[in-house]
């Protein structure tokens, strides 16, 4: 199958409301202009490196929005506010922090999701619940970065029905710091649902997908 036959086969059952990004990492600018002539604007890459040689070599296509969905370590932040419009992988308050104040330095304003993890997960970053809802105050007090809402993968090895209530949690649990009185913090986006689960996020209420593999084929590793 094709790259665009594929875009348009997601497209064809997806609502307005939900972003499809295709998720790059490991697929050429071959592959990437194929999904660009296809309508794909939002693009996700989980390494710094690799999207910088990436940029370069589709400068020519302007529109593109780069979003970034691996760990960022600390001294990666000020390559990736220069380079990406969306962090959605930011998994600490220590993070979050240093992302604000070397946005505020670069004049950059940075689309944001914090990631969350809804379930124990050692393979994986991220705030646990409680962890997360303890920092709402000092998150809130960030001043350059936008915060658009959170960013959740399940753990390997679950069912659908666990998987949908996971999915579930998240947006309970954004629309539960959504409606934090005294908090600023618009959590309109759900950054979630990859190849193995898309459909069960969107049911929950994704508003941003992350799709490499059924989009572009397998990859080498994940
Ligand atoms: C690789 C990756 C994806 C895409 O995974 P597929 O299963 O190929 O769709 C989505 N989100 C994150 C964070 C990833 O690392």
């Amino acid at each position: 199958m094709t790259i665009a036959h594929n875009i348009e086969t997601i497209r064809r059952d997806l609502p307005a409301s939900v972003k499809l990004m295709a998720v790059s990492k490991q697929v050429s600018v071959v592959q990437m202009r194929a999904a660009y002539a296809a309508g794909i604007r939002d693009f996700g890459e989980s390494r710094i490196q690799e999207a910088q040689t990436k940029q370069q070599e589709l400068s020519d296509l302007s529109d593109i929005c780069w979003h970034l969905i691996g760990h960022l370590q600390g001294n990666k932040v000020r390559k990736a506010v220069q380079i990406f419009d969306w962090i959605h992988s930011v998994d600490s308050l220590k993070l979050l922090q240093q992302i604000d104040r070397v946005a505020g330095e670069l004049a950059k304003n940075p689309q944001i999701c914090l990631q969350v993890k809804i379930l124990p997960d050692p393979d994986k970053y991220g705030w646990t619940i409680p962890e997360l809802l303890a920092d709402l105050p000092q998150i809130n007090c960030c001043e350059f970065i936008k915060i658009r809402g959170l960013m959740a993968i399940p753990p390997l090895g679950l069912t659908i029905e666990q998987t949908q209530e996971l999915f579930e949690s998240a947006r309970d649990l954004s629309h539960q710091i959504a409606q934090q009185s005294g908090l600023q913090l618009p959590m309109t986006e759900l950054s979630m649902g990859m190849s193995g689960d898309y459909r069960s996020a969107i049911a929950a209420g994704a508003t941003i997908i992350r799709l490499g593999s059924i989009i572009f084929g397998a990859r080498a590793y994940i």
